[in-house]
């Protein structure tokens, strides 16, 4: 009888503790990998069916205590490429770090590492776009005012764009390519962190490109 007793005292513990847990829904994740969530956000937000997840106040509540996004991008300033928008998703689900031409300098790459160590981010994509206007005005060239001229020196810098032939037949796009891969091979190389984690097969980076005219995130490959 005792121990009939104790099995439903400890069935009804387990109830109520897992009521508890879905109290916490909006917490978890898909069981799907950050970067296929949001793939298929982007896929709802390239065919107008954008659902606007975790944008309540219940999960805005819910992430008061603290954050635990599962993936990090990197991604450019330019206003037609807000990463939550394009891959429809909402509070709390990717760390985000955005400059001009998705560039990273030493506050970048700390950020990304302080979301690797410390929001346990386990996937990084390093995000650019078609019609980049700071890849643009590199290979345009001219004057550049003010610190502006960092941006076009930092490109200029990348040993992956300055192997494009002047008289490629699809300089810019090659150029936001070779500017994308340089994001991740930078990673790597400047932070001792994020190589350690990737050895350790606790992190993945990707590249990404977003197309302006048909809102799609194509993957890169390095
Ligand atoms: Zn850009």
């Amino acid at each position: 009888m005792r121990s009939a007793v104790l099995f439903i005292l400890s069935g009804c513990c387990l109830f109520i503790f897992t009521t508890c847990r879905n109290t916490q829904a909006p917490l978890q994740h898909t069981n799907n990998e950050p970067l296929t969530d949001l793939m298929e956000g982007n896929q709802r937000f390239a065919t107008h069916h954008a659902t606007h997840p975790h944008s309540s106040g219940e999960r805005m509540k819910s992430l008061e205590s603290g954050q635990h996004p599962p993936i990090a991008v990197i991604c450019c300033s330019d206003s037609r490429v807000p990463p939550e928008i394009v891959f429809d998703q909402g509070l709390g689900d990717m760390f985000v770090v955005r400059t001009a031409g998705n560039l990273l300098g030493g506050l970048e790459i700390g950020s990304i590492e302080y979301a690797v160590e410390h929001l346990g981010v386990k996937e990084i994509l390093v995000m650019g776009h078609r019609e980049c206007g700071a890849v643009k005005a590199f290979i345009e060239g001219g004057s550049t005012p003010g610190h502006i001229r960092d941006i076009v020196d930092s490109i200029r810098a990348e040993q992956e764009i300055s192997q494009i032939p002047a008289n490629d037949k699809n300089l810019l796009n090659d150029c936001i390519q070779a500017n994308i891969l340089h994001g991740i091979h930078q990673l790597k190389k400047q932070s001792d962190m994020i190589a350690e984690k990737i050895r350790e097969g606790k992190l993945q980076i990707h590249g990404a490109c977003y197309d302006l005219s048909k809102g799609k995130v194509e993957i890169i490959n390095e």
